[in-house]
């Protein structure tokens, strides 16, 4: 291996293993199911099947697994060797087409919020010919959707799939009215930037909290934390450095065009931005990201935290959502064009986002929505948990003046009419201002910005997707019914303009006058907490919507909305249970212990020295003393409201009461030991502080 370019996409089975391995005939047809998704028959299954085992047994592989993202966020394979026993006792290789297409994992511990327990036992796995198969270690990988017998999805690909189609249907419909009749397919394409933390393994290991919920629970702030900005940008540490670099050969090798790293806002905070890609090969490959930056990191002794807030007082981990649509021809249809009629088709595809925002902020806050990165939103770090729409002076000006019909700086015709004027080219604002905004243009494309750094990216584009979808078909409704073309395009655009102009803020997100405007004046939802949230997946509106285009069944939203409220409430606990352990365990007897030996040193002096004030030792003991009683008592307390959940009747409940009362005991309890902490010497606390994890990495 010499040259990126050699090695990249070496353990892909992509177009150009395809193209070498399969005669003409299967590699026509196999790309026939890629591009348009028309159906797999078995025989080319079996050719494409045996091709691919060829080729990952030559690499080293001696095992297959479906590939799949349940709904617990990670992904899940079951590994089967490729080995059946022949006659003589040996064995030979053997992978079948009917193994490639269909799985059936023992599926039964994995999360179906009751879909399951109603339908039936099992789930089985569906190959997606869409994204390609890679190896991992020895295993060949085999991207897979995962679903009910009854067809009821169980992770997160199918109805990202769905999604994407319900997108294409609907943005077809649109681009043959504007007299497109070559685009086959409209696909939505997203590049992820992934934020993360790297901290000591060393370190890692004596602190409970990150290792049983991947952040801190307790910590004082560091005297010196991100103040200086110094960090952000500055120059990659050696050890750092060599962990990128381990990461991009391990990446590329996957095929993953891992492109940007940089080091982030906040100390040990770093991150990676790919190229984009197609959103349903975007998805899977910041899924294999995520978990290839752990596997490296062990190799270089580090952990890397993906929690969205590791650190309290310390910015946060998110992910920026770049997405964008495109014809299969590779027109950007969110990018002004050169023609008035390139730039009305702009307009409305504008307008079918700003909508769909507007229409579904609640569904793009639930797509977010974790207990993690509950406490990065709207903490002066990461966009509010209110959702709005960037869009930059220029672009807001022409909506301006097609909203009113008055004349646009910018055109030389006197008024904004669609279909006769030629807009400017929007370039992306180089100003810094829109960096605190939730969703915004970015001049041929949106970054939605207030994904977690743990949240697998389907969420947010399933919806994001869907939301498009609904615009698209009701402009297409109309505008198919329309006597005259250009008037009712021109009447919509600025209809959608008057009507959800609301959710377009160009100011600054993270100011609190904002949220009062946001919430009080514009009517604009401000769901604080997954609690607040996620019972909105059922509101009759976003059922409707989501059913209606065949993304999701009712049954599946149900379990959905059930599963992310028993993965919030179970974190929450975790959490909770980790605190008393390490309140009562570690940290109480740290500051007694601690509080005895300043006691004896004091005794020590004044037997020495009889008239010894001592006054140090005594007000030290005296505050330190205190503090253990405090510890004490609101570790009974927060283990008193623990028990207390269990009167919740179902999730939905239980949710509240964990965002009422545990969440407020936990911080009440981490006072007093962060006091503590500062007061104790270093010697006696028993793990790493703040400043040894921010700093620790050489
Ligand atoms: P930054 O936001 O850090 O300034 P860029 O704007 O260059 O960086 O790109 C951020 C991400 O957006 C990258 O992953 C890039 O590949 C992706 N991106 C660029 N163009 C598009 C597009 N048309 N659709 C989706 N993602 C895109
Ligand atoms: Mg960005």
């Amino acid at each position: 291996m010499s040259t990126v370019s050699d090695y990249f996409g070496s353990l892909v089975f992509d177009d150009r293993a395809m193209r070498a391995s399969l005669s003409a005939d299967v590699y026509a047809s196999l790309r026939k199911t890629i591009d348009e998704g028309s159906e797999l028959d078995i025989g080319v299954a079996n050719a494409v099947a045996e091709a691919m085992k060829n080729w990952a047994v030559a690499k080293g592989a001696t095992h297959f697994t479906h590939w799949f993202q349940p709904l617990t966020g990670i992904t899940a394979e079951k590994h089967d060797s490729f080995i059946s026993p022949s006659p003589d006792g040996s064995v030979i290789m053997e992978f079948s087409g009917k193994e490639l297409i269909k799985g059936e994992p023992d599926a039964s511990s994995f999360p179906s919020g009751g879909l399951r327990a109603t339908f039936e036992a099992r789930g089985y796995t569906a190959w997606d010919p869409t994204s390609y198969a890679f190896i991992k270690g020895k295993t060949l990988c085999i991207p897979t959707a995962f679903c009910s017998y009854g067809g009821h999805a169980l992770d997160k690909k199918t109805p990202l799939l769905r999604s994407m189609e319900a997108l294409s249907k609907q943005a077809l419909r649109i681009l043959r009215l504007f007299g497109n009749d070559t685009a086959k397919r409209v696909v939505s394409s997203v590049g992820p930037e992934q934020e993360y933390f790297l901290v000591t393994k060393e370190m890692y290991d004596k602190r409970p909290d990150l290792r049983f919920t991947g952040r801190t629970l307790f910590g004082a702030k560091p005297p010196k934390g991100q103040e200086l900005d110094d960090h952000y940008f500055g120059v990659i540490k050696p050890t750092v450095a060599a962990f990128m670099e381990d990461l991009n050969d391990e990446l590329w090798k996957l095929g993953i065009l891992a492109k940007t790293e940089h080091n982030e806002v906040a100390p040990a905070q770093h991150e990676l931005a790919p190229i984009y890609a197609t959103t349903n090969v975007a998805t899977d490959h910041n899924q294999l990201t995520m978990e290839i930056m752990q596997k490296v990191a062990a190799k270089h002794g580090l952990v890397c935290l993906l929690h969205e807030k590791p650190f309290a007082g310390v910015n946060g981990s998110g992910k920026h959502n770049n997405w964008s649509i495109a014809t299969d021809g590779g027109q950007n249809l969110l990018s002004p064009g050169d023609t008035p009629y390139e730039n009305a088709q702009f307009l409305l595809f504008l307008c079918a986002v700003i909508k769909a925002v507007d229409d579904y902020q609640d569904l793009l806050r639930i797509a977010v929505a974790t207990a993690g990165n509950d406490h990065r939103l709207g903490a002066n770090e990461a966009p509010p948990a209110v959702i709005s729409i960037f869009l930059g002076d220029e672009l807001n000006a022409v909506l301006e003046a097609i909203e009113t019909d008055t004349p646009y700086k910018g055109a030389e015709k006197t008024q904004m009419k669609l279909g006769v004027d030629v807009l400017p080219k929007f370039n992306r604002d180089a100003t810094d201002r829109n960096r605190t905004s939730p969703f915004a243009f970015t001049g041929n494309k949106f970054e939605f910005r207030m994904l977690g750094s743990s949240n697998s990216i389907a969420c947010a584009n399933i919806m994001l997707n869907a939301a498009v979808a609904e615009s698209l078909r009701i402009y297409a409704d109309r505008l198919e019914s329309a006597d005259d073309f250009e008037s009712a395009l021109h009447e919509m655009i600025k209809k959608t303009i008057k009507d959800h102009k609301r959710i377009i803020f160009n100011g600054n997100g993270y100011d609190d006058a904002w949220i009062e405007e946001a919430t009080q004046k514009r009517g604009l939802l401000n769901y604080r907490t997954t609690a607040d949230c996620m019972p909105h997946l059922m509101d009759k509106k976003n059922v409707d919507m989501l059913t209606s285009l065949g993304v999701f069944s009712v049954d599946e939203l149900r379990s959905r909305r059930d599963i992310m409220l028993e993965n919030y409430c179970k974190t929450v606990v975790i959490e909770a249970n980790t605190m008393v352990d390490m309140a009562r365990t570690q940290i109480a007897p740290a500051v007694e212990a601690y509080a005895a030996s300043v006691a004896a040193s004091a005794a020590a002096k004044r037997a020495v020295v009889p008239e010894l004030a001592c006054s140090y030792e005594a007000g030290l003991v005296k505050k330190l003393s205190a503090l253990v009683d405090d510890i004490s008592g609101k570790t009974d307390e927060l283990e008193g409201a623990l028990l207390k959940l269990h009167e919740a009747g179902d999730a939905v409940e239980e949710s509240a009461a964990i965002r009422d009362t545990l969440l407020p005991k936990m911080s009440e309890l981490r006072v007093p030991c962060d006091t503590a902490e500062v007061l104790t010497a270093k010697s006696c606390w028993p793990f790493p502080t703040y400043a040894d994890l921010l700093f620790g990495v050489k």
